[in-house]
């Protein structure tokens, strides 16, 4: 098996995994006071987190003052849940969230809405859900994500925030994966709250921030001190804050430049593999309303655990759907709700690219998986670039 040299230098040939998260662009900083220190030093350490503050909100289109720094996208999710439980008569989220919404949201009872065999959220569930009696008089919550993590698909959070709002009910968007990627502004989406993730785009991990619309009620999830207007207690982790900043500058600068880059290397990886492989379903149908890095695929007849270490193997680092838990290997909830088999969800692989990739890696990925693909599916048929896998 080829050993590429970065990996034997502790590196990964080629990573191609950024929804899992993606590698950070920047190190820093000299902010080491804590900013509620009244001193000098701890003067630096507030203008740096506030600086910070300001550039993330004026990207999202929000008010500095709307902005609460979390220890990351789950906690910013975990918060949206919990206020919406303590201060808000029901909870609507969706059957494809990820896990940081939906375990929370489960003991909740919340309603959970449908989607369509491409990924999207109901709209018609959501309308029946609204027009009925079931959530009661008072507004509630609704919660769906903006890009959904292991599709790339867009929801269509506008239209929510509109029927929402028509029904008195607030709305919660879980961005992170779109944010940094695409543009992503509260207003133009409609709404209230909304987290956001430094990780998933060169930022560090563990810091991520929630958006609270000025007026929308929000309890606070971690109590003690006074930081972040009283509403998130806890030293804020200044050098994190203004890494975050920092590295959502820098994915907003040139971004519709890599957005166009990164479809077009999707573009070819899609085309690659589906030139040379029969039985692979697109599971991110909807290229146009999808986040342009990512790609997910099934692969007909083959272990997706399988492939993956393979890949891995070669220095290529890939995501399935699959959630691990103590070992056990889950069908991707994401997949079943769009209603792909366990058979199909098991064989899926995602793909997520940064700018940084580039298409002598995406040939290079074609390749590979062509390969491990019919080596997995254990029988070639003579023709050249096909392949007959065995039917269940
Ligand atoms: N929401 C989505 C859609 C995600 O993809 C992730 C991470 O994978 C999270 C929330 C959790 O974010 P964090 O890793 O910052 O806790």
């Amino acid at each position: 098996m080829r050993e590429p040299e970065s990996r034997r230098a502790g590196k990964p040939g080629i990573y191609i995994d950024h929804n899992a998260t993606s590698p950070a662009v920047i190190q820093i900083t000299d902010t080491y006071a804590n900013p509620s220190s009244p001193h000098e030093a701890g003067r630096r350490a507030r203008d740096a987190m506030e600086k910070a503050r300001a550039n993330i909100a004026s990207l999202i289109g929000a008010k500095p003052g709307e902005l609460y720094f979390t220890s990351g996208g789950t906690e910013a999710d975990n918060w949206a849940v919990w206020s919406a439980l303590c201060g808000y008569p029901s909870l609507v989220t969706s059957a494809i969230e990820h896990h940081a919404i939906l375990r929370p949201a489960r003991r909740a009872h919340a309603w959970i809405l449908e989607v369509d065999h491409a990924g999207k959220v109901s709209l018609p569930h959501l309308k029946r859900l609204l027009d009925g009696r079931e959530l009661g008089e008072d507004g509630g919550v609704i919660s769906v994500m903006h890009a959904n993590n292991e599709t790339g698909i867009l929801q269509p959070i506008r239209a929510i925030s509109e029927l929402a709002h028509e029904h008195g009910q607030i709305v919660h968007t879980d961005a992170v994966q779109s944010f940094g990627k695409i543009p992503v502004d509260v207003n133009e989406l409609g709404v209230d709250m909304m987290t956001i993730s430094a990780h998933k785009m060169g930022g560090p991990k563990g810091l991520g921030a929630l958006y609270v619309r000025q007026g929308v009620r929000i309890s606070p999830l971690i109590r003690g001190g006074h930081q972040e207007r009283d509403k998130r207690a806890g030293t804020e982790n200044v050098v994190g804050i203004v890494a975050f900043g920092l590295a959502a500058e820098y994915a907003h600068r040139d971004m519709e430049e890599k957005r166009v880059r990164m479809a077009r290397m999707r573009e070819r990886l899609l085309d690659g593999i589906k030139e040379q492989l029969d039985g692979v379903r697109n599971n991110t149908l909807l290229l146009a309303h999808s986040i342009p890095n990512t790609l997910n695929l099934s692969f007909k007849g083959v272990d997706s655990e399988a492939l993956l270490l393979l890949l891995d193997q070669e220095g290529i680092c890939v995501s399935n759907g699959a959630a691990c838990e103590s070992g056990l290997s889950e069908p991707s909830h994401v997949l079943l709700a769009m209603g792909r088999s366990p058979e199909e969800a098991r064989s899926a692989i995602r793909f997520s690219m940064a700018p940084s990739n580039t298409p002598e890696e995406v040939e290079a990925v074609i390749e590979a998986v062509v390969r491990l693909v019919k080596l997995l599916r254990g029988v070639v048929d003579g023709r050249k670039g096909h392949v007959s896998y065995p039917e269940k």
